[in-house]
């Protein structure tokens, strides 16, 4: 039941309704769900899924049937808790900790086909039930979570967990209990489980509202582009884009850029018009900071007021301490010290490569001081000259189709999966594309979703979704496992071409998929993706390798007219230039974490917090160079606001790519990227087990010892001996 609290992963800005599993009391949960409650009849939402596979019909969900689903299924879920919490019977593993795994069925389902819709094709409809149903979700997860009775039961289990004969994955499953009902504040009196509630709830509101506040800005704002002038410097492939992106929002013959990462970057990249550049980076830079009714600032300040609140109910000095206690890392020290060891050779490395481009700027004659939105102008042209190399010609081997096929030809390759194109699964939007997946043996393993390009119904990043988990405790249960990306669409018969960085992405979230898909656990808590969250983007980054390998590019980056593989000194140049600009993305990442770090380790008093003046400075103190600016801003760091997915958590994806790094050795010290047995302990300890054991036993059951960050400076080109 608690399996939806992870739904989202995310590689890039997306966050979206994340099921926040802390406080209320259920009466007044019943009564919210009334609220919620209309006329029902011919809802879709309310049988089981009965498409093919067990896929939900979407042809026939609309967004009217949510409310009355929602409110048959907090209902339901609610009913069946109190009669586990109420069972007269002594507690068992059987009657307790099975029993919650196998309640909430027609909940989780709701939300994960809302969680999807609400992130990947919302409208109106669904944005208003979105920010009705957050709060009413977070009380209705505290109501159980902060159960006196049903506590007792899991308190009693957990206490005498040595004598109930259980496997080791039971033992697992009855810890994350244990631990999820403590975090949420189940051992606390009465007057304090109330206190949480209504911190908890009020935080839902608040992390809505920040997301669609961005959203808001992204869909408010688009750089109008009339005439060859305004185009100055844009290949085909952006000019491509931006015709799509101006059609999309009805000025058919025009080229818009939009403040959507995949837009803006290229843009910054090629445009020779210095104006338009500072144009859309100040707009990208400030979404969320308008002073209007969509700016997040006093957002951040009540959110962060009130987490801090909630850690020191708990226990914890802060609410870093409090979010980091329940991860690989532990502690804020041990995060910290991460960061810093990565900060100062990275900063040494962009501080050397502004120098470069600031000379490139004066070669041209000209005198100004690189500012932000020169920055990956003049790097383009630096990567030009040093690495011999620019991305408009790699590109038209980036084909999005052979990308895909890539992606599932190393699944195969590694752990025996194959992918089946199937149509005639029901879907959300008509570019979603369905395959089915089989074992080694042919046998049924789930189904993979690709949702590849952008549109104004999308929220803008990458992420990992899921319809449903891999699960055995109520049958073999196999998954239905989503890829959301923000492609932009080529026009007409033209193929969809990727920049590098976006075939690392979709790389990125098909290694998330494989951890959804590969899942061999029994219970749903621990299913999958549901993991500690600095372990949950090992398998995601791992396996953004296999793409940057000569033996993966010969084969599947092919020209798009010719079918030719990418010429060998093109691929040398290409792989070679992977540790280019490593300083300014060092930078830039680390400080959004050194700052979210920072913002959550503040013991926040009374006073109102000042996010504006808090990063100016925090910036300054770490030595923020002028140049470059985090990669998200407090103001629309929708990892940190938008739910607290990520907040004090930013620092995993780091955390992570020590673990790839060190995992991808593996592979590299033994000659072979496919390994078998490598291959085979990686799908037992890492892909297949989702979060059946600590994430540092796992880690040590596959590698029989625990990562260093050598081998994530040395891939960065940040090591001592490197040039
Ligand atoms: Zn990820």
């Amino acid at each position: 039941m608690f399996s939806q609290s992870a739904s989202f992963q995310l590689s890039d800005t997306r966050s979206g309704v994340i099921m926040r599993a802390f406080a209320s009391r259920m009466t007044r949960m019943h009564q919210q769900t009334k609220v919620l409650a209309t006329d029902a009849d011919d809802n879709p939402l309310l049988d089981e899924w009965g498409g093919p596979f067990g896929v939900p019909d979407f042809g026939r969900i609309k967004p009217d049937h949510f409310r009355p689903a929602f409110a048959r299924a907090f209902a339901a879920h609610a009913t069946e808790v109190a009669s586990i919490g109420g069972n007269a019977a002594a507690p068992t593993f059987a009657n307790t900790i099975a029993a919650l795994e196998a309640s909430g069925q027609a909940l989780t389902r709701t939300v994960n086909v809302f969680n999807l819709l609400a992130g990947a094709h919302t409208n109106d409809a669904i944005l208003a039930i979105e920010r009705e149903l957050a709060p009413i979700k977070s009380k209705h997860w505290d109501g159980i979570l902060m159960d006196a009775a049903l506590f007792d039961r899991i308190d009693c289990l957990y206490r005498m967990r040595d004598q109930l004969a259980l496997s080791a994955e039971e033992q697992r499953v009855l810890e994350r209990y244990h631990t999820k009902f403590t975090r949420a504040g189940a051992a606390l009196d009465a007057a304090a489980k109330a206190r949480l509630a209504d911190i908890n709830e009020r935080l839902a509101t608040l992390g809505t509202t920040f997301s669609q506040n961005v959203l808001a800005d992204e869909q408010g704002y688009a750089l109008v582009l009339d005439g060859e002038d305004d185009l100055a410097g844009l290949p085909d492939f952006v000019r491509a884009a931006a015709r799509a992106a101006a059609e999309e929002r009805g000025l058919a013959g025009k080229h818009a850029i939009t403040t959507s990462r995949s837009s803006v970057e290229p843009f910054l990249q090629f445009s020779a018009r210095r104006d338009l550049r500072e144009k859309i980076f100040r707009a990208w830079t400030a979404r969320g900071d308008d002073g209007g009714a969509t700016d997040n600032k006093a957002l951040i300040a009540e959110m962060v007021a009130l987490r801090a609140e909630r850690a020191r109910m708990l226990g914890y000095p802060s609410f870093a301490h409090y979010r980091l206690d329940d991860t690989m890392a532990k502690t804020p020290q041990a995060v910290r010290g991460l960061l810093d060891r990565v900060w100062a050779p990275g900063r040494r490395r962009a501080m050397a490569d502004r120098d470069a481009l600031q000379g490139l700027v004066q070669a041209e004659g000209k005198n100004f001081a690189l500012a932000p939105w020169d920055w990956r102008y003049y790097a383009e042209k630096l990567r030009k000259a040093r690495c011999d190399i620019d991305e408009a010609t790699i590109k038209p081997y980036l084909q999005l189709e052979r990308i895909i096929e890539a992606a599932f030809y190393t699944a195969t390759r590694l752990f025996g999966l194959t992918f089946e194109r199937r149509d005639g699964v029901p879907v959300w939007h008509d570019d979603v594309r369905v395959w089915e997946v089989r074992d080694t043996a042919g046998r049924h393993r789930g189904l993979f979703f690709g949702d590849y390009f952008a549109r104004t119904s999308k929220h803008s990043g990458a992420w990992m979704t899921k319809l449903r988990d891999q699960e055995k405790l109520r049958g073999d249960i196999h998954p239905l496992v989503v890829n959301v990306m923000n492609f932009s669409k080529s026009d007409q018969d033209e193929p969809t071409l990727l920049s590098f960085d976006d075939a690392k992405t979709l790389f990125h979230e098909f290694g998330h998929a494989l951890h959804g898909l590969l899942s061999d656990v029994t219970y749903p808590i621990i299913a999958g993706t549901s993991v500690l969250k600095d372990w949950s983007e090992l398998p995601s980054q791992l396996f953004e390798q296999w793409l940057q390998r000569p033996e993966i590019l010969r084969r599947f980056a092919r020209h798009y007219r010719t079918g030719e593989p990418i010429p060998e000194d093109q691929l040398r140049r290409l792989l070679a230039a992977r540790t280019f600009n490593q300083g300014q993305a060092t930078v830039e990442y680390v400080a959004s974490a050194l700052i979210d770090l920072e913002i959550h380790f503040q013991p926040v008093a009374g006073e109102a917090f000042d996010i504006d003046n808090f990063e100016r400075t925090a910036l300054a103190r770490i030595g923020m160079p002028d140049e470059i600016v985090m990669r998200h801003r407090p103001i629309h760091f929708q990892h940190l606001f938008a739910g607290d997915g990520y907040a004090a958590a930013y620092y995993s994806y780091l955390w992570s790519e020590v673990l790839d790094a060190d995992a991808f050795a593996a592979f590299e010290e033994g000659g072979d990227i496919f390994d078998a047995g490598v291959a085979k302990k990686l799908r037992d300890h890492v892909y297949a087990a989702g979060g059946s054991r600590d994430p540092a036993e796992l880690y040590t059951a596959f590698r029989r010892r625990l990562p260093t960050p050598d081998g994530l400076l040395k891939r960065r080109g940040l090591n001592e001996d490197a040039a």
